[in-house]
């Protein structure tokens, strides 16, 4: 029976393919979930029968849109704007919007596929869904950032909501365009409805510990799995790529439990420094003057800047947090690590390791904190910022943490019980894809065929 599950799932996995060509990330996010699931579809029929996989893979709904904008000299710009409105069996569509050039249908449909779990696992009454640019924030004026981000929001208005769907950062979107964003909604409504993005500044209804949220949770989570097996931050040396929210986050978490954390990087290159970055130097660089990171060293002669857009992973460690984007620890970058030593890996950024990658993290088995369940911690806090603005109140730094930190220890221990309950004790990508699945899916049978 096992085997006509298996071909079962094929043939949808083939139909994902021919409906969405050339769409690869997208594609390698469906595999993996799908992979995970044969265990699942083999003990419970019904969601064969009821066609889940078909009707889970194809977003409810897919808008893209014109978004014209004029530049500092008067030129009229045009860029590409998406929201997949992914899945809402559990809560509003709720996820963020990521600005940057790489953005396409393809990075947008795995981002929003990934969420759905994602935001199942958090145990928060949340959808799935997923936006964005092509739109290069880099080298742009705050004036233009402004229009852009006014002319993005004139066509997103009519399709979200607080109830209906709310959009958050991503790459490329900060507080600051989440303010942009939000001004230019509320103009648009003449309704102060805060709960309808998330990150928002503390001054109009953001909310305590959303920008440490991702970078604390996945430290958190990775605690947890190391505790299992009893190792732990305290005295190890650990390597973070990226340098933006998540990755700084996750630094601050690490160190405060003991790490030393010795790299980080941007797109261009990363620093190295044998005794251990600091911390306030990399938030001064990358917060206040918003400079590359190779301007570290001016102020640390003892660390060293490379220039190579992955060569952080040579840099060897006892835990790395790949904290910048998909795909950035290929089956090379995974070989080095392992051969440098590495004992655990928590993902931070949404996909960073190919399916190769994590199968040779998981073969040799290295700990593996899997994105969906690593890097929810963000999007839990949007919940939490959601709740909030229902209630119009605003909790403290201390209660919003520490419902993050039960809330990633609960994500820990529901995916270590999946996997365990089909078969695979220890693997936490299989364990969070299932534990994600069959609450969306239950939900979905009860709501009937929609
Ligand atoms: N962009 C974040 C993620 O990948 C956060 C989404 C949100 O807060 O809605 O989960």
């Amino acid at each position: 029976y096992t085997e006509s599950v298996q071909n079962y799932v094929n043939q949808v996995f083939e139909t994902v393919k021919k409906r969405n060509p050339n769409e690869s990330e997208f594609h390698q996010a469906v595999k993996e979930v799908f992979d995970s699931l044969i265990p699942v579809l083999v003990k419970n029929p019904q969601y064969i029968n009821q066609a889940i996989l078909e009707r889970i893979v194809e977003p409810e709904r897919v808008i893209t849109f014109r978004v014209p904008w004029v530049d500092d000299h008067g030129n009229v710009r045009v860029n590409r704007g998406f929201r997949v409105q992914y899945s809402s069996a559990l809560g509003p569509y709720k996820g963020g919007l990521r600005f940057h050039p790489s953005v396409n249908a393809s990075i947008i449909k795995f981002l929003g596929f990934e969420q759905i779990f994602k935001n199942s696992l958090t145990g928060q009454p949340i959808g799935g869904g997923k936006g964005g640019a092509d739109f290069d924030p880099k080298g742009k004026s705050d004036g233009e950032i402004m229009r852009f981000c006014q002319s993005f929001m004139l066509e997103l208005s009519k399709y979200i909501g607080p109830d209906t769907d709310v959009p958050a950062g991503d790459i490329g979107v900060g507080s600051k365009e989440i303010g942009f964003l939000f001004g230019q909604y509320k103009k648009m409504r003449s309704t102060f409805e805060a709960g309808v993005l998330t990150g928002k500044g503390l001054s109009y209804g953001g909310s305590l510990a959303r920008k440490e949220a991702t970078g604390y949770g996945t430290v958190y989570f990775v605690e947890e799995m190391l505790k299992d097996n009893n190792l732990s931050f305290e005295g190890s040396t650990v390597v973070v790529s990226g340098s933006g929210n998540v990755s700084i986050y996750a630094i601050e978490k690490a160190m405060q439990l003991g790490a030393k954390v010795v790299a980080c990087s941007d797109s261009n290159g990363y620093i190295y420094d044998k005794n251990g970055l600091n911390l306030e130097t990399i938030k001064r660089i990358k917060e206040i003057e918003k400079k590359r990171i190779s301007t570290y060293v001016a102020d640390h002669p003892e660390a060293i800047y490379v220039e190579s857009s992955n060569g952080i992973w040579t840099v060897p460690c006892d835990i790395a947090l790949p904290c910048a984007t998909q795909n950035e620890i290929d089956q090379n970058s995974a070989e080095l690590l392992l051969s440098n030593g590495v004992k655990a890996i928590g993902e931070g950024a949404n996909m960073p390791s190919t399916l190769e990658a994590v199968e040779i993290f998981l073969e040799n088995n290295i700990l593996f904190a899997p994105a969906k369940a690593a890097n929810a911690g963000g999007v839990s806090v949007s919940a939490l910022e959601m709740a909030q603005n229902s209630t119009r109140l605003s909790w403290t730094f201390e209660e919003v943490d520490s419902k993050l930190h039960a809330i990633m220890k609960s994500i820990y221990q529901n995916s270590k019980k999946a996997a365990q309950e089909y078969n695979a004790p220890g693997n936490l990508v299989v364990g969070a894809n299932i534990a994600g699945f069959i609450k969306v899916a239950d939900a979905m049978i009860e709501q009937g065929v929609i």
